[in-house]
């Protein structure tokens, strides 16, 4: 139950509302207290100054030795409530007039079970109003115990004390019934705000829960479809937005797996069924020469090697797509890496008449600190289609020199160039400019993902690898790379 959101919601809600619920029945409780108390206090102190002006009043009218308690009797008749008791007490603590009884001065056990002033704490009164001028204070007794106020004064030369005693039943029974009436309002509160909380909860998790049931039904046959966006400016629509955005990359790079594993098949269609045709003619023939099968191993060498390469380059860049291709970098020199490559290249510009040039910068070495391997992988590559597409008699010039933090190398050549519109699809995957030239014209052609791993080799160095010009009058590629230590250990 508690894995529902819904209820989740529900029950956090109702507990907080619970607890506020409570608090507030507490503070509204001790104000009420608070202010009822200040208002019986009030009150006694004004019928303190009412009765004495009465005492006072009916003193002067009275003679004789008890006219104190004459005056005092006349005053609490006049002054009499239900709930109140009047006493005044001579300097030695005696009783001179009381509205009824008081408990003894000497303390006595005693509760306020029987419904009278309960001695101790009245005494306690007493001894404490004894010391100051006026004085508040609580006594038990009665139903629920009294609110006590004494205070002095002087009648015919002599010091008195006057005190009053309110009870507090009224004040408590007030106070019981707001009790109370908290005591059915809370939970009545609370029962129909978690009513109220659940169908909010239900109502604002709706949506979401239309969008998981429509994002469950999202599969790779239905990757088109999108979450309904009910509003784009609240949370949900953001989250539906989201989602959205989420299904188009995840759109976007299936589409591109299965474009990449369409171009992959049938970029190996090719040299296996070539492989295949020469097989077939090879056995169907019975009395070949020496010379013929030596011709057919050799078409099935080539074309196995152009397989293997095909599938080492579709091997590099799935790990380098995966970012699980390790570069292993280490500490050597850029300009002799470059002439090695020029050194190998040399036998296929020679085949074809094309002057190979390297220009070494005339400044001193060029350290570097990079995956050897795949740099040589790179430059080969360019030397490779640099020799590829240019004809005959042609010029292939590479160069490499320091411009500040960077190493630039360049591989110029007088070949048949890239058409413009063409230029900028060159680096995707499986694309061939000039397919008929590229795979007729030079043995093994490539698939067209030379110039894909090297610009990510390039970058993989946190370098960029550019086609910086290219018309029919040639064309140069430049690869920028950063000459302070690569940090990273694998490609990204
Ligand atoms: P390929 O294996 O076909 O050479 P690449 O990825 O190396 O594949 O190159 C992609 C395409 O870019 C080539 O098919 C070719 O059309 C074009 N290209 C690359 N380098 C050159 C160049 N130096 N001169 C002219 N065209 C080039």
């Amino acid at each position: 139950m508690l894995d529902s959101v819904r209820i989740r919601l529900t029950l956090w809600y109702t507990g907080v509302l619970t607890l506020v619920l409570i608090v507030l029945a507490l503070i509204t409780y001790f104000i009420f207290w608070r202010s009822t108390l200040q208002r019986t206090d009030v009150n006694l102190s004004e019928l303190a100054e009412a009765f004495l002006t009465t005492l006072n009043a009916e003193v002067k009218d009275q003679s004789g030795p008890d006219s104190l308690k004459f005056a005092g009797q006349v005053a609490i008749t006049e002054h009499r409530f239900r709930d109140h008791v009047f006493a005044i007490f001579d300097a030695a603590g005696n009783i001179v007039v009381s509205s009824q009884d008081v408990p003894p001065t000497t303390p006595v056990s005693g509760s306020s079970a029987d419904g009278s002033l309960s001695s101790p704490s009245f005494q306690r009164f007493l001894d404490d109003s004894a010391r100051s001028e006026r004085l508040f204070g609580e006594v038990n007794g009665g139903r629920d115990g009294y609110r006590g106020f004494a205070r002095h004064f002087f009648s015919s030369g002599n010091t008195y004390m006057l005190v009053i005693l309110q009870s507090l039943h009224p004040q408590q029974e007030m106070l019981e019934e707001v009790t109370s009436t908290f005591a059915w309002v809370i939970p009545i509160a609370i029962v129909l705000a978690s009513v109220g909380g659940y169908f909010l909860a239900r109502k604002s998790l709706a949506p979401v829960v239309a969008m998981s049931s429509q994002a469950g039904r999202i599969g790779a046959a239905n990757l088109y479809e999108r979450l309904a966006v009910q509003n784009d400016r609240d949370e949900l629509g953001h989250l539906a937005q989201s989602f959205n955005s989420l299904l188009d990359r995840l759109s976007q790079s299936f589409e591109r797996q299965q474009r990449f594993m369409a171009d992959a098949s049938h970029e190996l269609r090719t040299p296996v069924a070539i492989l295949r045709g020469e097989t077939e003619v090879a056995l169907s023939q019975q009395a070949r020469s020496l010379e013929e099968y030596r011709e057919s191993l050799g078409v099935l060498h080539h074309e196995a090697e152009r397989l293997t390469h095909i599938v080492e380059d579709l091997f590099t860049l799935t790990r380098a797509d995966a970012g699980q291709y390790p570069l292993q970098p280490r500490d050597f020199y850029l300009d002799e890496l470059v002439a090695e490559c020029v050194h190998s290249a040399r036998t296929l510009a020679l085949a074809k008449k094309i002057s190979l040039n390297f220009e070494e910068a005339s400044e001193s070495e060029s350290p570097i600190r990079a995956d050897e391997s795949l740099l040589r992988r790179m430059i080969l590559n360019l030397l490779d289609n640099a020799i590829k597409y240019t004809s005959e008699g042609g010029r292939v010039t590479v160069t490499c020199r320091r411009a500040s933090e960077e190493y630039v190398l360049s591989i110029t050549d007088t070949g048949i160039g890239i058409p413009a519109d063409l230029q900028p699809r060159i680096f995707e995957r499986f694309f061939r400019a000039d397919k008929a030239r590229s795979r007729a014209e030079n043995d093994g052609g490539g698939a067209g993902l030379g110039l894909s791993i090297s610009r990510w080799i390039a970058e993989a160095h946190h370098g960029r690898l550019e086609l910086t010009s290219s018309d029919s009058g040639g064309s140069t590629f430049t690869a920028h790379l950063p000459a302070a230590p690569i940090s990273s250990a694998t490609s990204s």
